[in-house]
Protein backbone atom coordinates (compact mmCIF):
# COMPACT_ATOMS: atom_id res chain seq x y z
CA UNK A 1 0.00 0.00 0.00
CA UNK A 2 1.22 3.14 -0.73
CA UNK A 3 2.63 5.58 2.32
CA UNK A 4 1.60 8.76 1.19
CA UNK A 5 -1.40 10.40 2.93
CA UNK A 6 -2.60 12.96 0.83
CA UNK A 7 -4.51 12.00 -2.33
CA UNK A 8 -2.72 13.01 -5.56
CA UNK A 9 -4.72 14.63 -8.02
CA UNK A 10 -4.19 15.30 -12.02
CA UNK A 11 -6.29 17.97 -13.38
CA UNK A 12 -5.90 18.33 -17.38
CA UNK A 13 -8.45 20.08 -19.54
CA UNK A 14 -7.61 21.64 -23.01
CA UNK A 15 -6.19 25.36 -22.72
CA UNK A 16 -8.99 28.06 -21.60
CA UNK A 17 -11.69 24.76 -20.19
CA UNK A 18 -11.55 26.55 -17.20
CA UNK A 19 -9.21 24.10 -15.01
CA UNK A 20 -7.68 27.34 -13.37
CA UNK A 21 -11.00 29.10 -12.35
CA UNK A 22 -11.68 26.09 -10.83
CA UNK A 23 -9.22 25.03 -9.05
CA UNK A 24 -8.69 28.42 -7.89
CA UNK A 25 -12.25 28.09 -6.47
CA UNK A 26 -11.69 24.63 -4.98
CA UNK A 27 -9.06 25.65 -3.18
CA UNK A 28 -10.99 29.04 -1.46
CA UNK A 29 -13.25 26.36 -0.18
CA UNK A 30 -11.21 23.51 1.17
CA UNK A 31 -8.17 23.41 2.95
CA UNK A 32 -6.61 20.32 2.92
CA UNK A 33 -6.07 20.53 -0.94
CA UNK A 34 -3.06 22.62 -2.88
CA UNK A 35 -1.63 23.38 -6.10
CA UNK A 36 1.55 21.77 -7.02
CA UNK A 37 3.61 25.24 -8.66
CA UNK A 38 5.12 24.23 -11.87
CA UNK A 39 8.05 25.56 -13.64
CA UNK A 40 7.44 26.87 -17.04
CA UNK A 41 9.62 28.60 -19.64
CA UNK A 42 6.51 30.58 -20.97
CA UNK A 43 6.63 34.33 -20.13
CA UNK A 44 4.00 35.35 -17.01
CA UNK A 45 0.77 36.42 -18.28
CA UNK A 46 -0.29 39.94 -16.74
CA UNK A 47 -1.31 39.37 -13.46
CA UNK A 48 0.87 35.93 -12.53
CA UNK A 49 2.67 35.98 -9.76
CA UNK A 50 6.15 34.34 -9.89
CA UNK A 51 5.82 31.91 -7.04
CA UNK A 52 2.09 31.72 -6.90
CA UNK A 53 1.10 30.56 -10.25
CA UNK A 54 4.63 29.25 -11.79
CA UNK A 55 7.61 29.47 -10.90
CA UNK A 56 9.05 31.33 -14.13
CA UNK A 57 12.73 30.46 -15.35
CA UNK A 58 14.77 30.24 -18.40
CA UNK A 59 15.52 27.07 -20.35
CA UNK A 60 18.83 26.87 -19.24
CA UNK A 61 17.99 26.61 -15.79
CA UNK A 62 14.83 24.49 -16.58
CA UNK A 63 17.66 21.63 -18.48
CA UNK A 64 19.94 22.09 -15.82
CA UNK A 65 16.62 20.96 -13.68
CA UNK A 66 16.26 17.79 -16.09
CA UNK A 67 20.17 17.21 -15.47
CA UNK A 68 19.82 17.23 -11.52
CA UNK A 69 16.27 14.68 -11.84
CA UNK A 70 14.45 17.73 -10.07
CA UNK A 71 11.47 16.83 -11.83
CA UNK A 72 8.09 14.30 -10.96
CA UNK A 73 7.06 14.64 -14.75
CA UNK A 74 7.82 17.42 -16.89
CA UNK A 75 6.86 17.94 -20.60
CA UNK A 76 7.11 20.60 -23.62
CA UNK A 77 3.59 22.39 -24.39
CA UNK A 78 2.93 25.31 -27.25
CA UNK A 79 6.95 25.53 -27.39
CA UNK A 80 7.63 26.23 -24.10
CA UNK A 81 8.64 23.22 -21.37
CA UNK A 82 6.47 22.66 -18.08
CA UNK A 83 7.58 20.46 -15.31
CA UNK A 84 6.67 19.46 -11.64
CA UNK A 85 9.40 19.18 -9.09
CA UNK A 86 9.67 16.30 -7.07
CA UNK A 87 9.55 18.94 -4.06
CA UNK A 88 6.75 20.31 -5.16
CA UNK A 89 4.62 17.31 -4.30
CA UNK A 90 5.81 14.88 -1.76
CA UNK A 91 6.29 17.27 1.45
CA UNK A 92 2.80 18.00 0.86
CA UNK A 93 1.09 14.28 0.19
CA UNK A 94 3.73 13.34 3.19
CA UNK A 95 1.75 15.96 5.25
CA UNK A 96 -1.87 14.27 4.81
CA UNK A 97 -2.43 17.52 1.69
CA UNK A 98 -4.28 16.68 -1.30
CA UNK A 99 -2.11 18.12 -3.81
CA UNK A 100 -3.69 19.05 -7.60
CA UNK A 101 -1.11 19.17 -10.31
CA UNK A 102 -2.29 21.00 -13.37
CA UNK A 103 -0.66 19.32 -16.27
CA UNK A 104 -1.24 18.32 -19.70
CA UNK A 105 -1.61 14.80 -20.73
CA UNK A 106 1.86 14.00 -21.36
CA UNK A 107 3.15 14.38 -18.34
CA UNK A 108 -0.16 12.90 -16.89
CA UNK A 109 1.14 9.45 -18.30
CA UNK A 110 4.93 10.38 -16.47
CA UNK A 111 2.76 10.66 -13.36
CA UNK A 112 0.45 7.42 -13.99
CA UNK A 113 3.41 5.34 -14.08
CA UNK A 114 5.67 6.75 -11.21
CA UNK A 115 2.46 7.05 -8.79
CA UNK A 116 -0.22 4.77 -10.43
CA UNK A 117 -2.77 6.19 -7.03
CA UNK A 118 -2.98 9.14 -8.86
CA UNK A 119 -6.42 10.21 -9.41
CA UNK A 120 -7.09 11.80 -12.89
CA UNK A 121 -9.83 14.34 -13.70
CA UNK A 122 -10.66 15.90 -16.89
CA UNK A 123 -12.30 19.19 -17.74
CA UNK A 124 -13.94 19.34 -20.86
CA UNK A 125 -15.75 23.08 -21.71
CA UNK A 126 -19.67 22.43 -23.77
CA UNK A 127 -18.75 23.66 -26.71
CA UNK A 128 -15.49 24.30 -29.04
CA UNK A 129 -17.16 28.20 -29.72
CA UNK A 130 -17.04 28.13 -26.31
CA UNK A 131 -13.63 27.32 -25.86
CA UNK A 132 -12.58 29.82 -28.01
CA UNK A 133 -14.68 32.49 -26.21
CA UNK A 134 -13.35 31.71 -22.76
CA UNK A 135 -9.58 32.30 -24.53
CA UNK A 136 -10.52 35.28 -26.07
CA UNK A 137 -12.52 36.71 -22.84
CA UNK A 138 -9.25 35.91 -20.58
CA UNK A 139 -7.30 38.30 -22.82
CA UNK A 140 -4.67 36.75 -21.53
CA UNK A 141 -2.87 35.99 -24.82
CA UNK A 142 -2.32 37.26 -28.57
CA UNK A 143 -4.72 36.36 -31.13
CA UNK A 144 -1.91 34.10 -33.07
CA UNK A 145 -1.67 32.27 -29.65
CA UNK A 146 -5.18 31.75 -29.36
CA UNK A 147 -5.50 30.17 -32.54
CA UNK A 148 -2.50 27.52 -31.90
CA UNK A 149 -4.04 26.54 -28.45
CA UNK A 150 -7.71 26.10 -30.33
CA UNK A 151 -5.64 23.56 -32.59
CA UNK A 152 -4.20 22.29 -30.03
CA UNK A 153 -7.10 21.83 -28.30
CA UNK A 154 -8.73 19.04 -30.29
CA UNK A 155 -5.49 16.89 -29.51
CA UNK A 156 -5.86 17.33 -25.95
CA UNK A 157 -9.68 16.38 -25.59
CA UNK A 158 -9.04 13.65 -27.62
CA UNK A 159 -7.19 11.68 -24.05
CA UNK A 160 -9.94 12.30 -22.15
CA UNK A 161 -10.38 8.45 -21.75
CA UNK A 162 -7.13 7.93 -20.14
CA UNK A 163 -8.43 9.85 -16.75
CA UNK A 164 -10.68 8.29 -14.04
CA UNK A 165 -13.30 11.38 -14.42
CA UNK A 166 -14.95 14.11 -16.83
CA UNK A 167 -16.35 16.88 -15.96
CA UNK A 168 -18.06 19.48 -18.86
CA UNK A 169 -17.62 22.56 -17.55
CA UNK A 170 -20.86 24.45 -18.51
CA UNK A 171 -22.52 25.95 -15.20
CA UNK A 172 -19.51 26.86 -13.14
CA UNK A 173 -21.07 26.14 -9.81
CA UNK A 174 -22.13 22.87 -10.74
CA UNK A 175 -18.87 21.85 -12.44
CA UNK A 176 -17.41 22.92 -9.02
CA UNK A 177 -19.75 21.00 -7.04
CA UNK A 178 -18.70 18.28 -9.49
CA UNK A 179 -14.85 18.31 -8.38
CA UNK A 180 -15.91 19.17 -4.91
CA UNK A 181 -17.63 15.85 -5.14
CA UNK A 182 -14.90 13.78 -6.36
CA UNK A 183 -12.46 15.30 -3.95
CA UNK A 184 -14.68 14.01 -0.72
CA UNK A 185 -15.11 10.21 -2.74
CA UNK A 186 -11.48 9.60 -2.88
CA UNK A 187 -11.33 10.84 0.77
CA UNK A 188 -13.57 8.71 1.97
CA UNK A 189 -11.73 5.11 0.11
CA UNK A 190 -11.70 2.36 2.43
CA UNK A 191 -8.27 2.37 1.70
CA UNK A 192 -7.47 5.67 2.72
CA UNK A 193 -9.62 5.41 5.96
CA UNK A 194 -7.83 2.70 6.84
CA UNK A 195 -4.22 4.79 6.49
CA UNK A 196 -5.62 7.99 8.43
CA UNK A 197 -7.69 6.26 10.95
CA UNK A 198 -5.32 3.10 11.53
CA UNK A 199 -5.83 4.38 15.75
CA UNK A 200 -9.48 4.28 15.09
CA UNK A 201 -10.30 1.48 13.28
CA UNK A 202 -7.92 -0.50 15.85
CA UNK A 203 -9.63 0.62 18.82
CA UNK A 204 -13.18 -0.45 17.34
CA UNK A 205 -11.87 -3.51 16.33
CA UNK A 206 -10.56 -4.42 19.46
CA UNK A 207 -13.32 -5.07 22.38
P1 LIG B 1 -3.52 27.58 -19.65
O1 LIG B 1 -3.77 26.15 -19.40
O2 LIG B 1 -4.20 28.12 -20.81
O3 LIG B 1 -3.74 28.43 -18.40
O4 LIG B 1 -2.01 27.77 -20.11
P2 LIG B 1 -0.65 27.40 -19.38
O5 LIG B 1 0.42 28.08 -20.18
O6 LIG B 1 -0.73 27.71 -17.93
O7 LIG B 1 -0.54 25.82 -19.58
C1 LIG B 1 -0.38 25.25 -20.86
C2 LIG B 1 -0.40 23.72 -20.76
O8 LIG B 1 0.71 23.23 -19.98
C3 LIG B 1 -1.65 23.16 -20.09
O9 LIG B 1 -2.08 22.04 -20.86
C4 LIG B 1 -1.17 22.73 -18.72
O10 LIG B 1 -1.94 21.66 -18.22
C5 LIG B 1 0.26 22.29 -19.02
N1 LIG B 1 1.09 22.33 -17.83
C6 LIG B 1 1.18 23.29 -16.86
N2 LIG B 1 2.07 22.94 -15.90
C7 LIG B 1 2.57 21.73 -16.28
C8 LIG B 1 3.52 20.84 -15.69
O11 LIG B 1 4.11 21.07 -14.62
N3 LIG B 1 3.77 19.69 -16.37
C9 LIG B 1 3.15 19.38 -17.55
N4 LIG B 1 3.44 18.24 -18.11
N5 LIG B 1 2.25 20.18 -18.12
C10 LIG B 1 1.96 21.35 -17.51
P1 LIG C 1 -7.62 27.12 -18.25
O1 LIG C 1 -6.92 27.24 -16.93
O2 LIG C 1 -8.22 25.77 -18.47
O3 LIG C 1 -6.78 27.54 -19.41
P2 LIG C 1 -9.23 29.37 -17.30
O4 LIG C 1 -9.59 28.89 -15.93
O5 LIG C 1 -8.19 30.43 -17.44
O6 LIG C 1 -8.88 28.12 -18.23
O7 LIG C 1 -10.62 29.83 -17.99
C1 LIG C 1 -10.66 30.47 -19.24
C2 LIG C 1 -11.72 31.57 -19.21
O8 LIG C 1 -13.04 30.99 -19.15
C3 LIG C 1 -11.60 32.50 -18.02
O9 LIG C 1 -11.82 33.83 -18.46
C4 LIG C 1 -12.70 32.03 -17.07
O10 LIG C 1 -13.19 33.10 -16.31
C5 LIG C 1 -13.77 31.51 -18.02
N1 LIG C 1 -14.61 30.42 -17.48
C6 LIG C 1 -14.21 29.35 -16.74
N2 LIG C 1 -15.25 28.53 -16.48
C7 LIG C 1 -16.33 29.09 -17.06
C8 LIG C 1 -17.71 28.73 -17.16
N3 LIG C 1 -18.22 27.61 -16.61
N4 LIG C 1 -18.53 29.54 -17.85
C9 LIG C 1 -18.05 30.65 -18.44
N5 LIG C 1 -16.78 31.06 -18.39
C10 LIG C 1 -15.91 30.29 -17.71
Amino acid sequence: MDKHKGNLFILSAPSGAGKSTLYKALLKQDENVRISVSHTTRAARAGEEDGREYYFTDVESFLDMIAEDAFFEHAQVFDNYYGTSKASVFEMLEQGIDVILEIDWQGARQVRQLYPNAIGIFILPPSLASLEERLKKRATDTEDVIQRRMAKAVNEMSHYDEYDFVIINDDFDSALSQMSSIFMAMRAKTTVIEQKNSNLINDLLSL
